[in-house]
């Protein structure tokens, strides 16, 4: 079907791109300008030192690179391996699968432990192969903190602990792209070297810039790291930082404006309270999930998402047809179900800038397209149980009361 306008507000729910703010918008509004001239290198210093507030680090070193989550990870492997190394990756959805995928083709040597999907990463095998390591062959431990197919947050203090119980030396490397300025996350206490998140998940910007943390053991494997790379070369970077221009290259002007807003968005909430609001919205949406009598594609409590949550379908309804009624209906962006759980689950993303009344409509969205699609559901029961939640929990915006 051809694509015909509708009016109103498009209900954006896909657990990213996310909304961008008004603020934001207005701030990327602007003309480009010389990269090179004072101005630039003086909004980047700023950006670079409070980018490391959203990872919870004094001590790493971040680097904005134009690209997305994917030349993130790409930037995070070839700067600290070498073509051969020995690593440990984690599949459980499609975003590990695809991490996984890129791991193997610059040619590192991956144990893949794989769980079905809506588990979490099983830890246990990663104990055991720590234990049994003790040449030390494993070079890194790669883990998707959140799965955004899934719904799953990983729980990287036992991966720390793990490591450290057995004094391995394995770098800790960390895609934070869908918990990073949203569910906590803490890269020094948790000892992890390379943490990194895209631009248009939790931080609520366009896509376009790629956030990446490396920490001094991090940087220290750059020196004997042989993977081949040149545009995601952080000693690049490094050089350009020394100078005090901070740029190999072209720097989108608007993202850096952009990205000076939103910060100062998130500073004004405070990042801690940021948190607590996912914590809420996720609560609210699993309560709707439940009041729905549908399941929770994450099968334990530990690993719930406040970020994103897969819900399962009976079998008798193809969940594609879900999210695409919700678009053609009611304007209304659901995430699909991919690869494995194509047709079987639908995605409600729950992060970002975002409030209370926002998500109700979405979860009144969804209870009109199931009924839409033939699941027995009754009108307001998620909104009410969800609702019923928030109106009875501490307030989203506790200093306006
Ligand atoms: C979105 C996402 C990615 C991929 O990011 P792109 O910006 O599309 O390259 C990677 N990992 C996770 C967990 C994600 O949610």
């Amino acid at each position: 079907m051809d694509y015909v306008y509708g009016p109103g507000r498009n209900h954006l729910f896909v657990p990213g791109p996310v909304n961008i703010p008004d603020q934001v918008l207005r701030a990327m509004n602007r003309n480009n300008e010389d990269y090179r001239s004072p101005a630039v290198p003086a909004l980047t210093k700023t950006l670079l030192e409070d980018v490391k507030k959203i990872f919870k680090t004094t001590s790493g070193t971040p680097f904005l690179i134009p690209t997305t989550g994917t030349g993130a990870w790409e930037s995070a492997l070839t700067n600290t391996l070498s073509p051969g190394d020995r690593i440990v990756s984690f599949l459980i959805g499609q975003f590990s699968l695809l991490w996984i995928d890129q791991q193997q083709r610059l040619n590192f040597k991956v144990d893949v432990v794989e769980s079905e999907w809506g588990q979490g990463a099983n830890l246990d095998v990663l104990a055991s192969k720590i234990a049994e390591d003790k040449a030390h062959t494993i070079k890194a431990i790669c883990i998707v903190h959140n799965e955004t197919a899934t719904g799953v947050t990983n729980n990287l203090a036992t991966v720390r602990k793990i490591l450290d119980h057995y004094q391995h030396p394995a770098l800790f490397l960390v895609d934070g792209v869908s918990s990073i300025c949203a569910l906590d996350f803490r890269m020094d206490e948790w000892g992890i070297d390379v943490a990194l998140t895209g631009s248009q998940k939790a931080l609520s910007l366009p896509t376009g810039l790629g956030i990446v943390c490396a920490s001094p053991k991090a940087l220290e494997a750059t020196k004997t790291a042989k993977s081949v790379r040149v545009f995601f070369d952080w000693n690049d970077y490094l050089k350009f930082y020394k100078l005090g221009t901070y740029w190999p290259y072209t720097p989108s002007i608007q993202l850096l404006y952009g990205l000076r807003a939103a910060l100062d968005l998130i500073f004004e909430e405070g990042l801690d309270n940021i948190i607590a609001r996912h914590t809420r919205l996720g609560k609210a949406t699993r309560l709707a999930v439940e009041a729905w009598g549908l399941k929770n594609c994450t099968q334990k409590e530990e690993w719930y998402s406040d970020t994103v949550t897969a819900v399962v379908i009976p079998s008798y309804i193809d969940s594609t047809e879900i999210v695409r009624q919700a678009w053609k209906r009611y304007n209304l962006s659901l995430g699909l179900g991919l690869n494995k759980v194509a047709g079987k689950v639908f995605r409600i993303g729950h992060l970002g800038n975002l409030n209370e009344l926002q998500l109700l409509g979405c979860l009144a969205g969804v209870e009109m397209v199931l009924k839409d699609v033939g699941y027995p559901v009754k009108l307001g029961s998620g909104v009410a149980a969800a609702s019923a939640y928030l109106q009875n929990s501490t307030p989203l915006i506790p200093s306006r009361i």
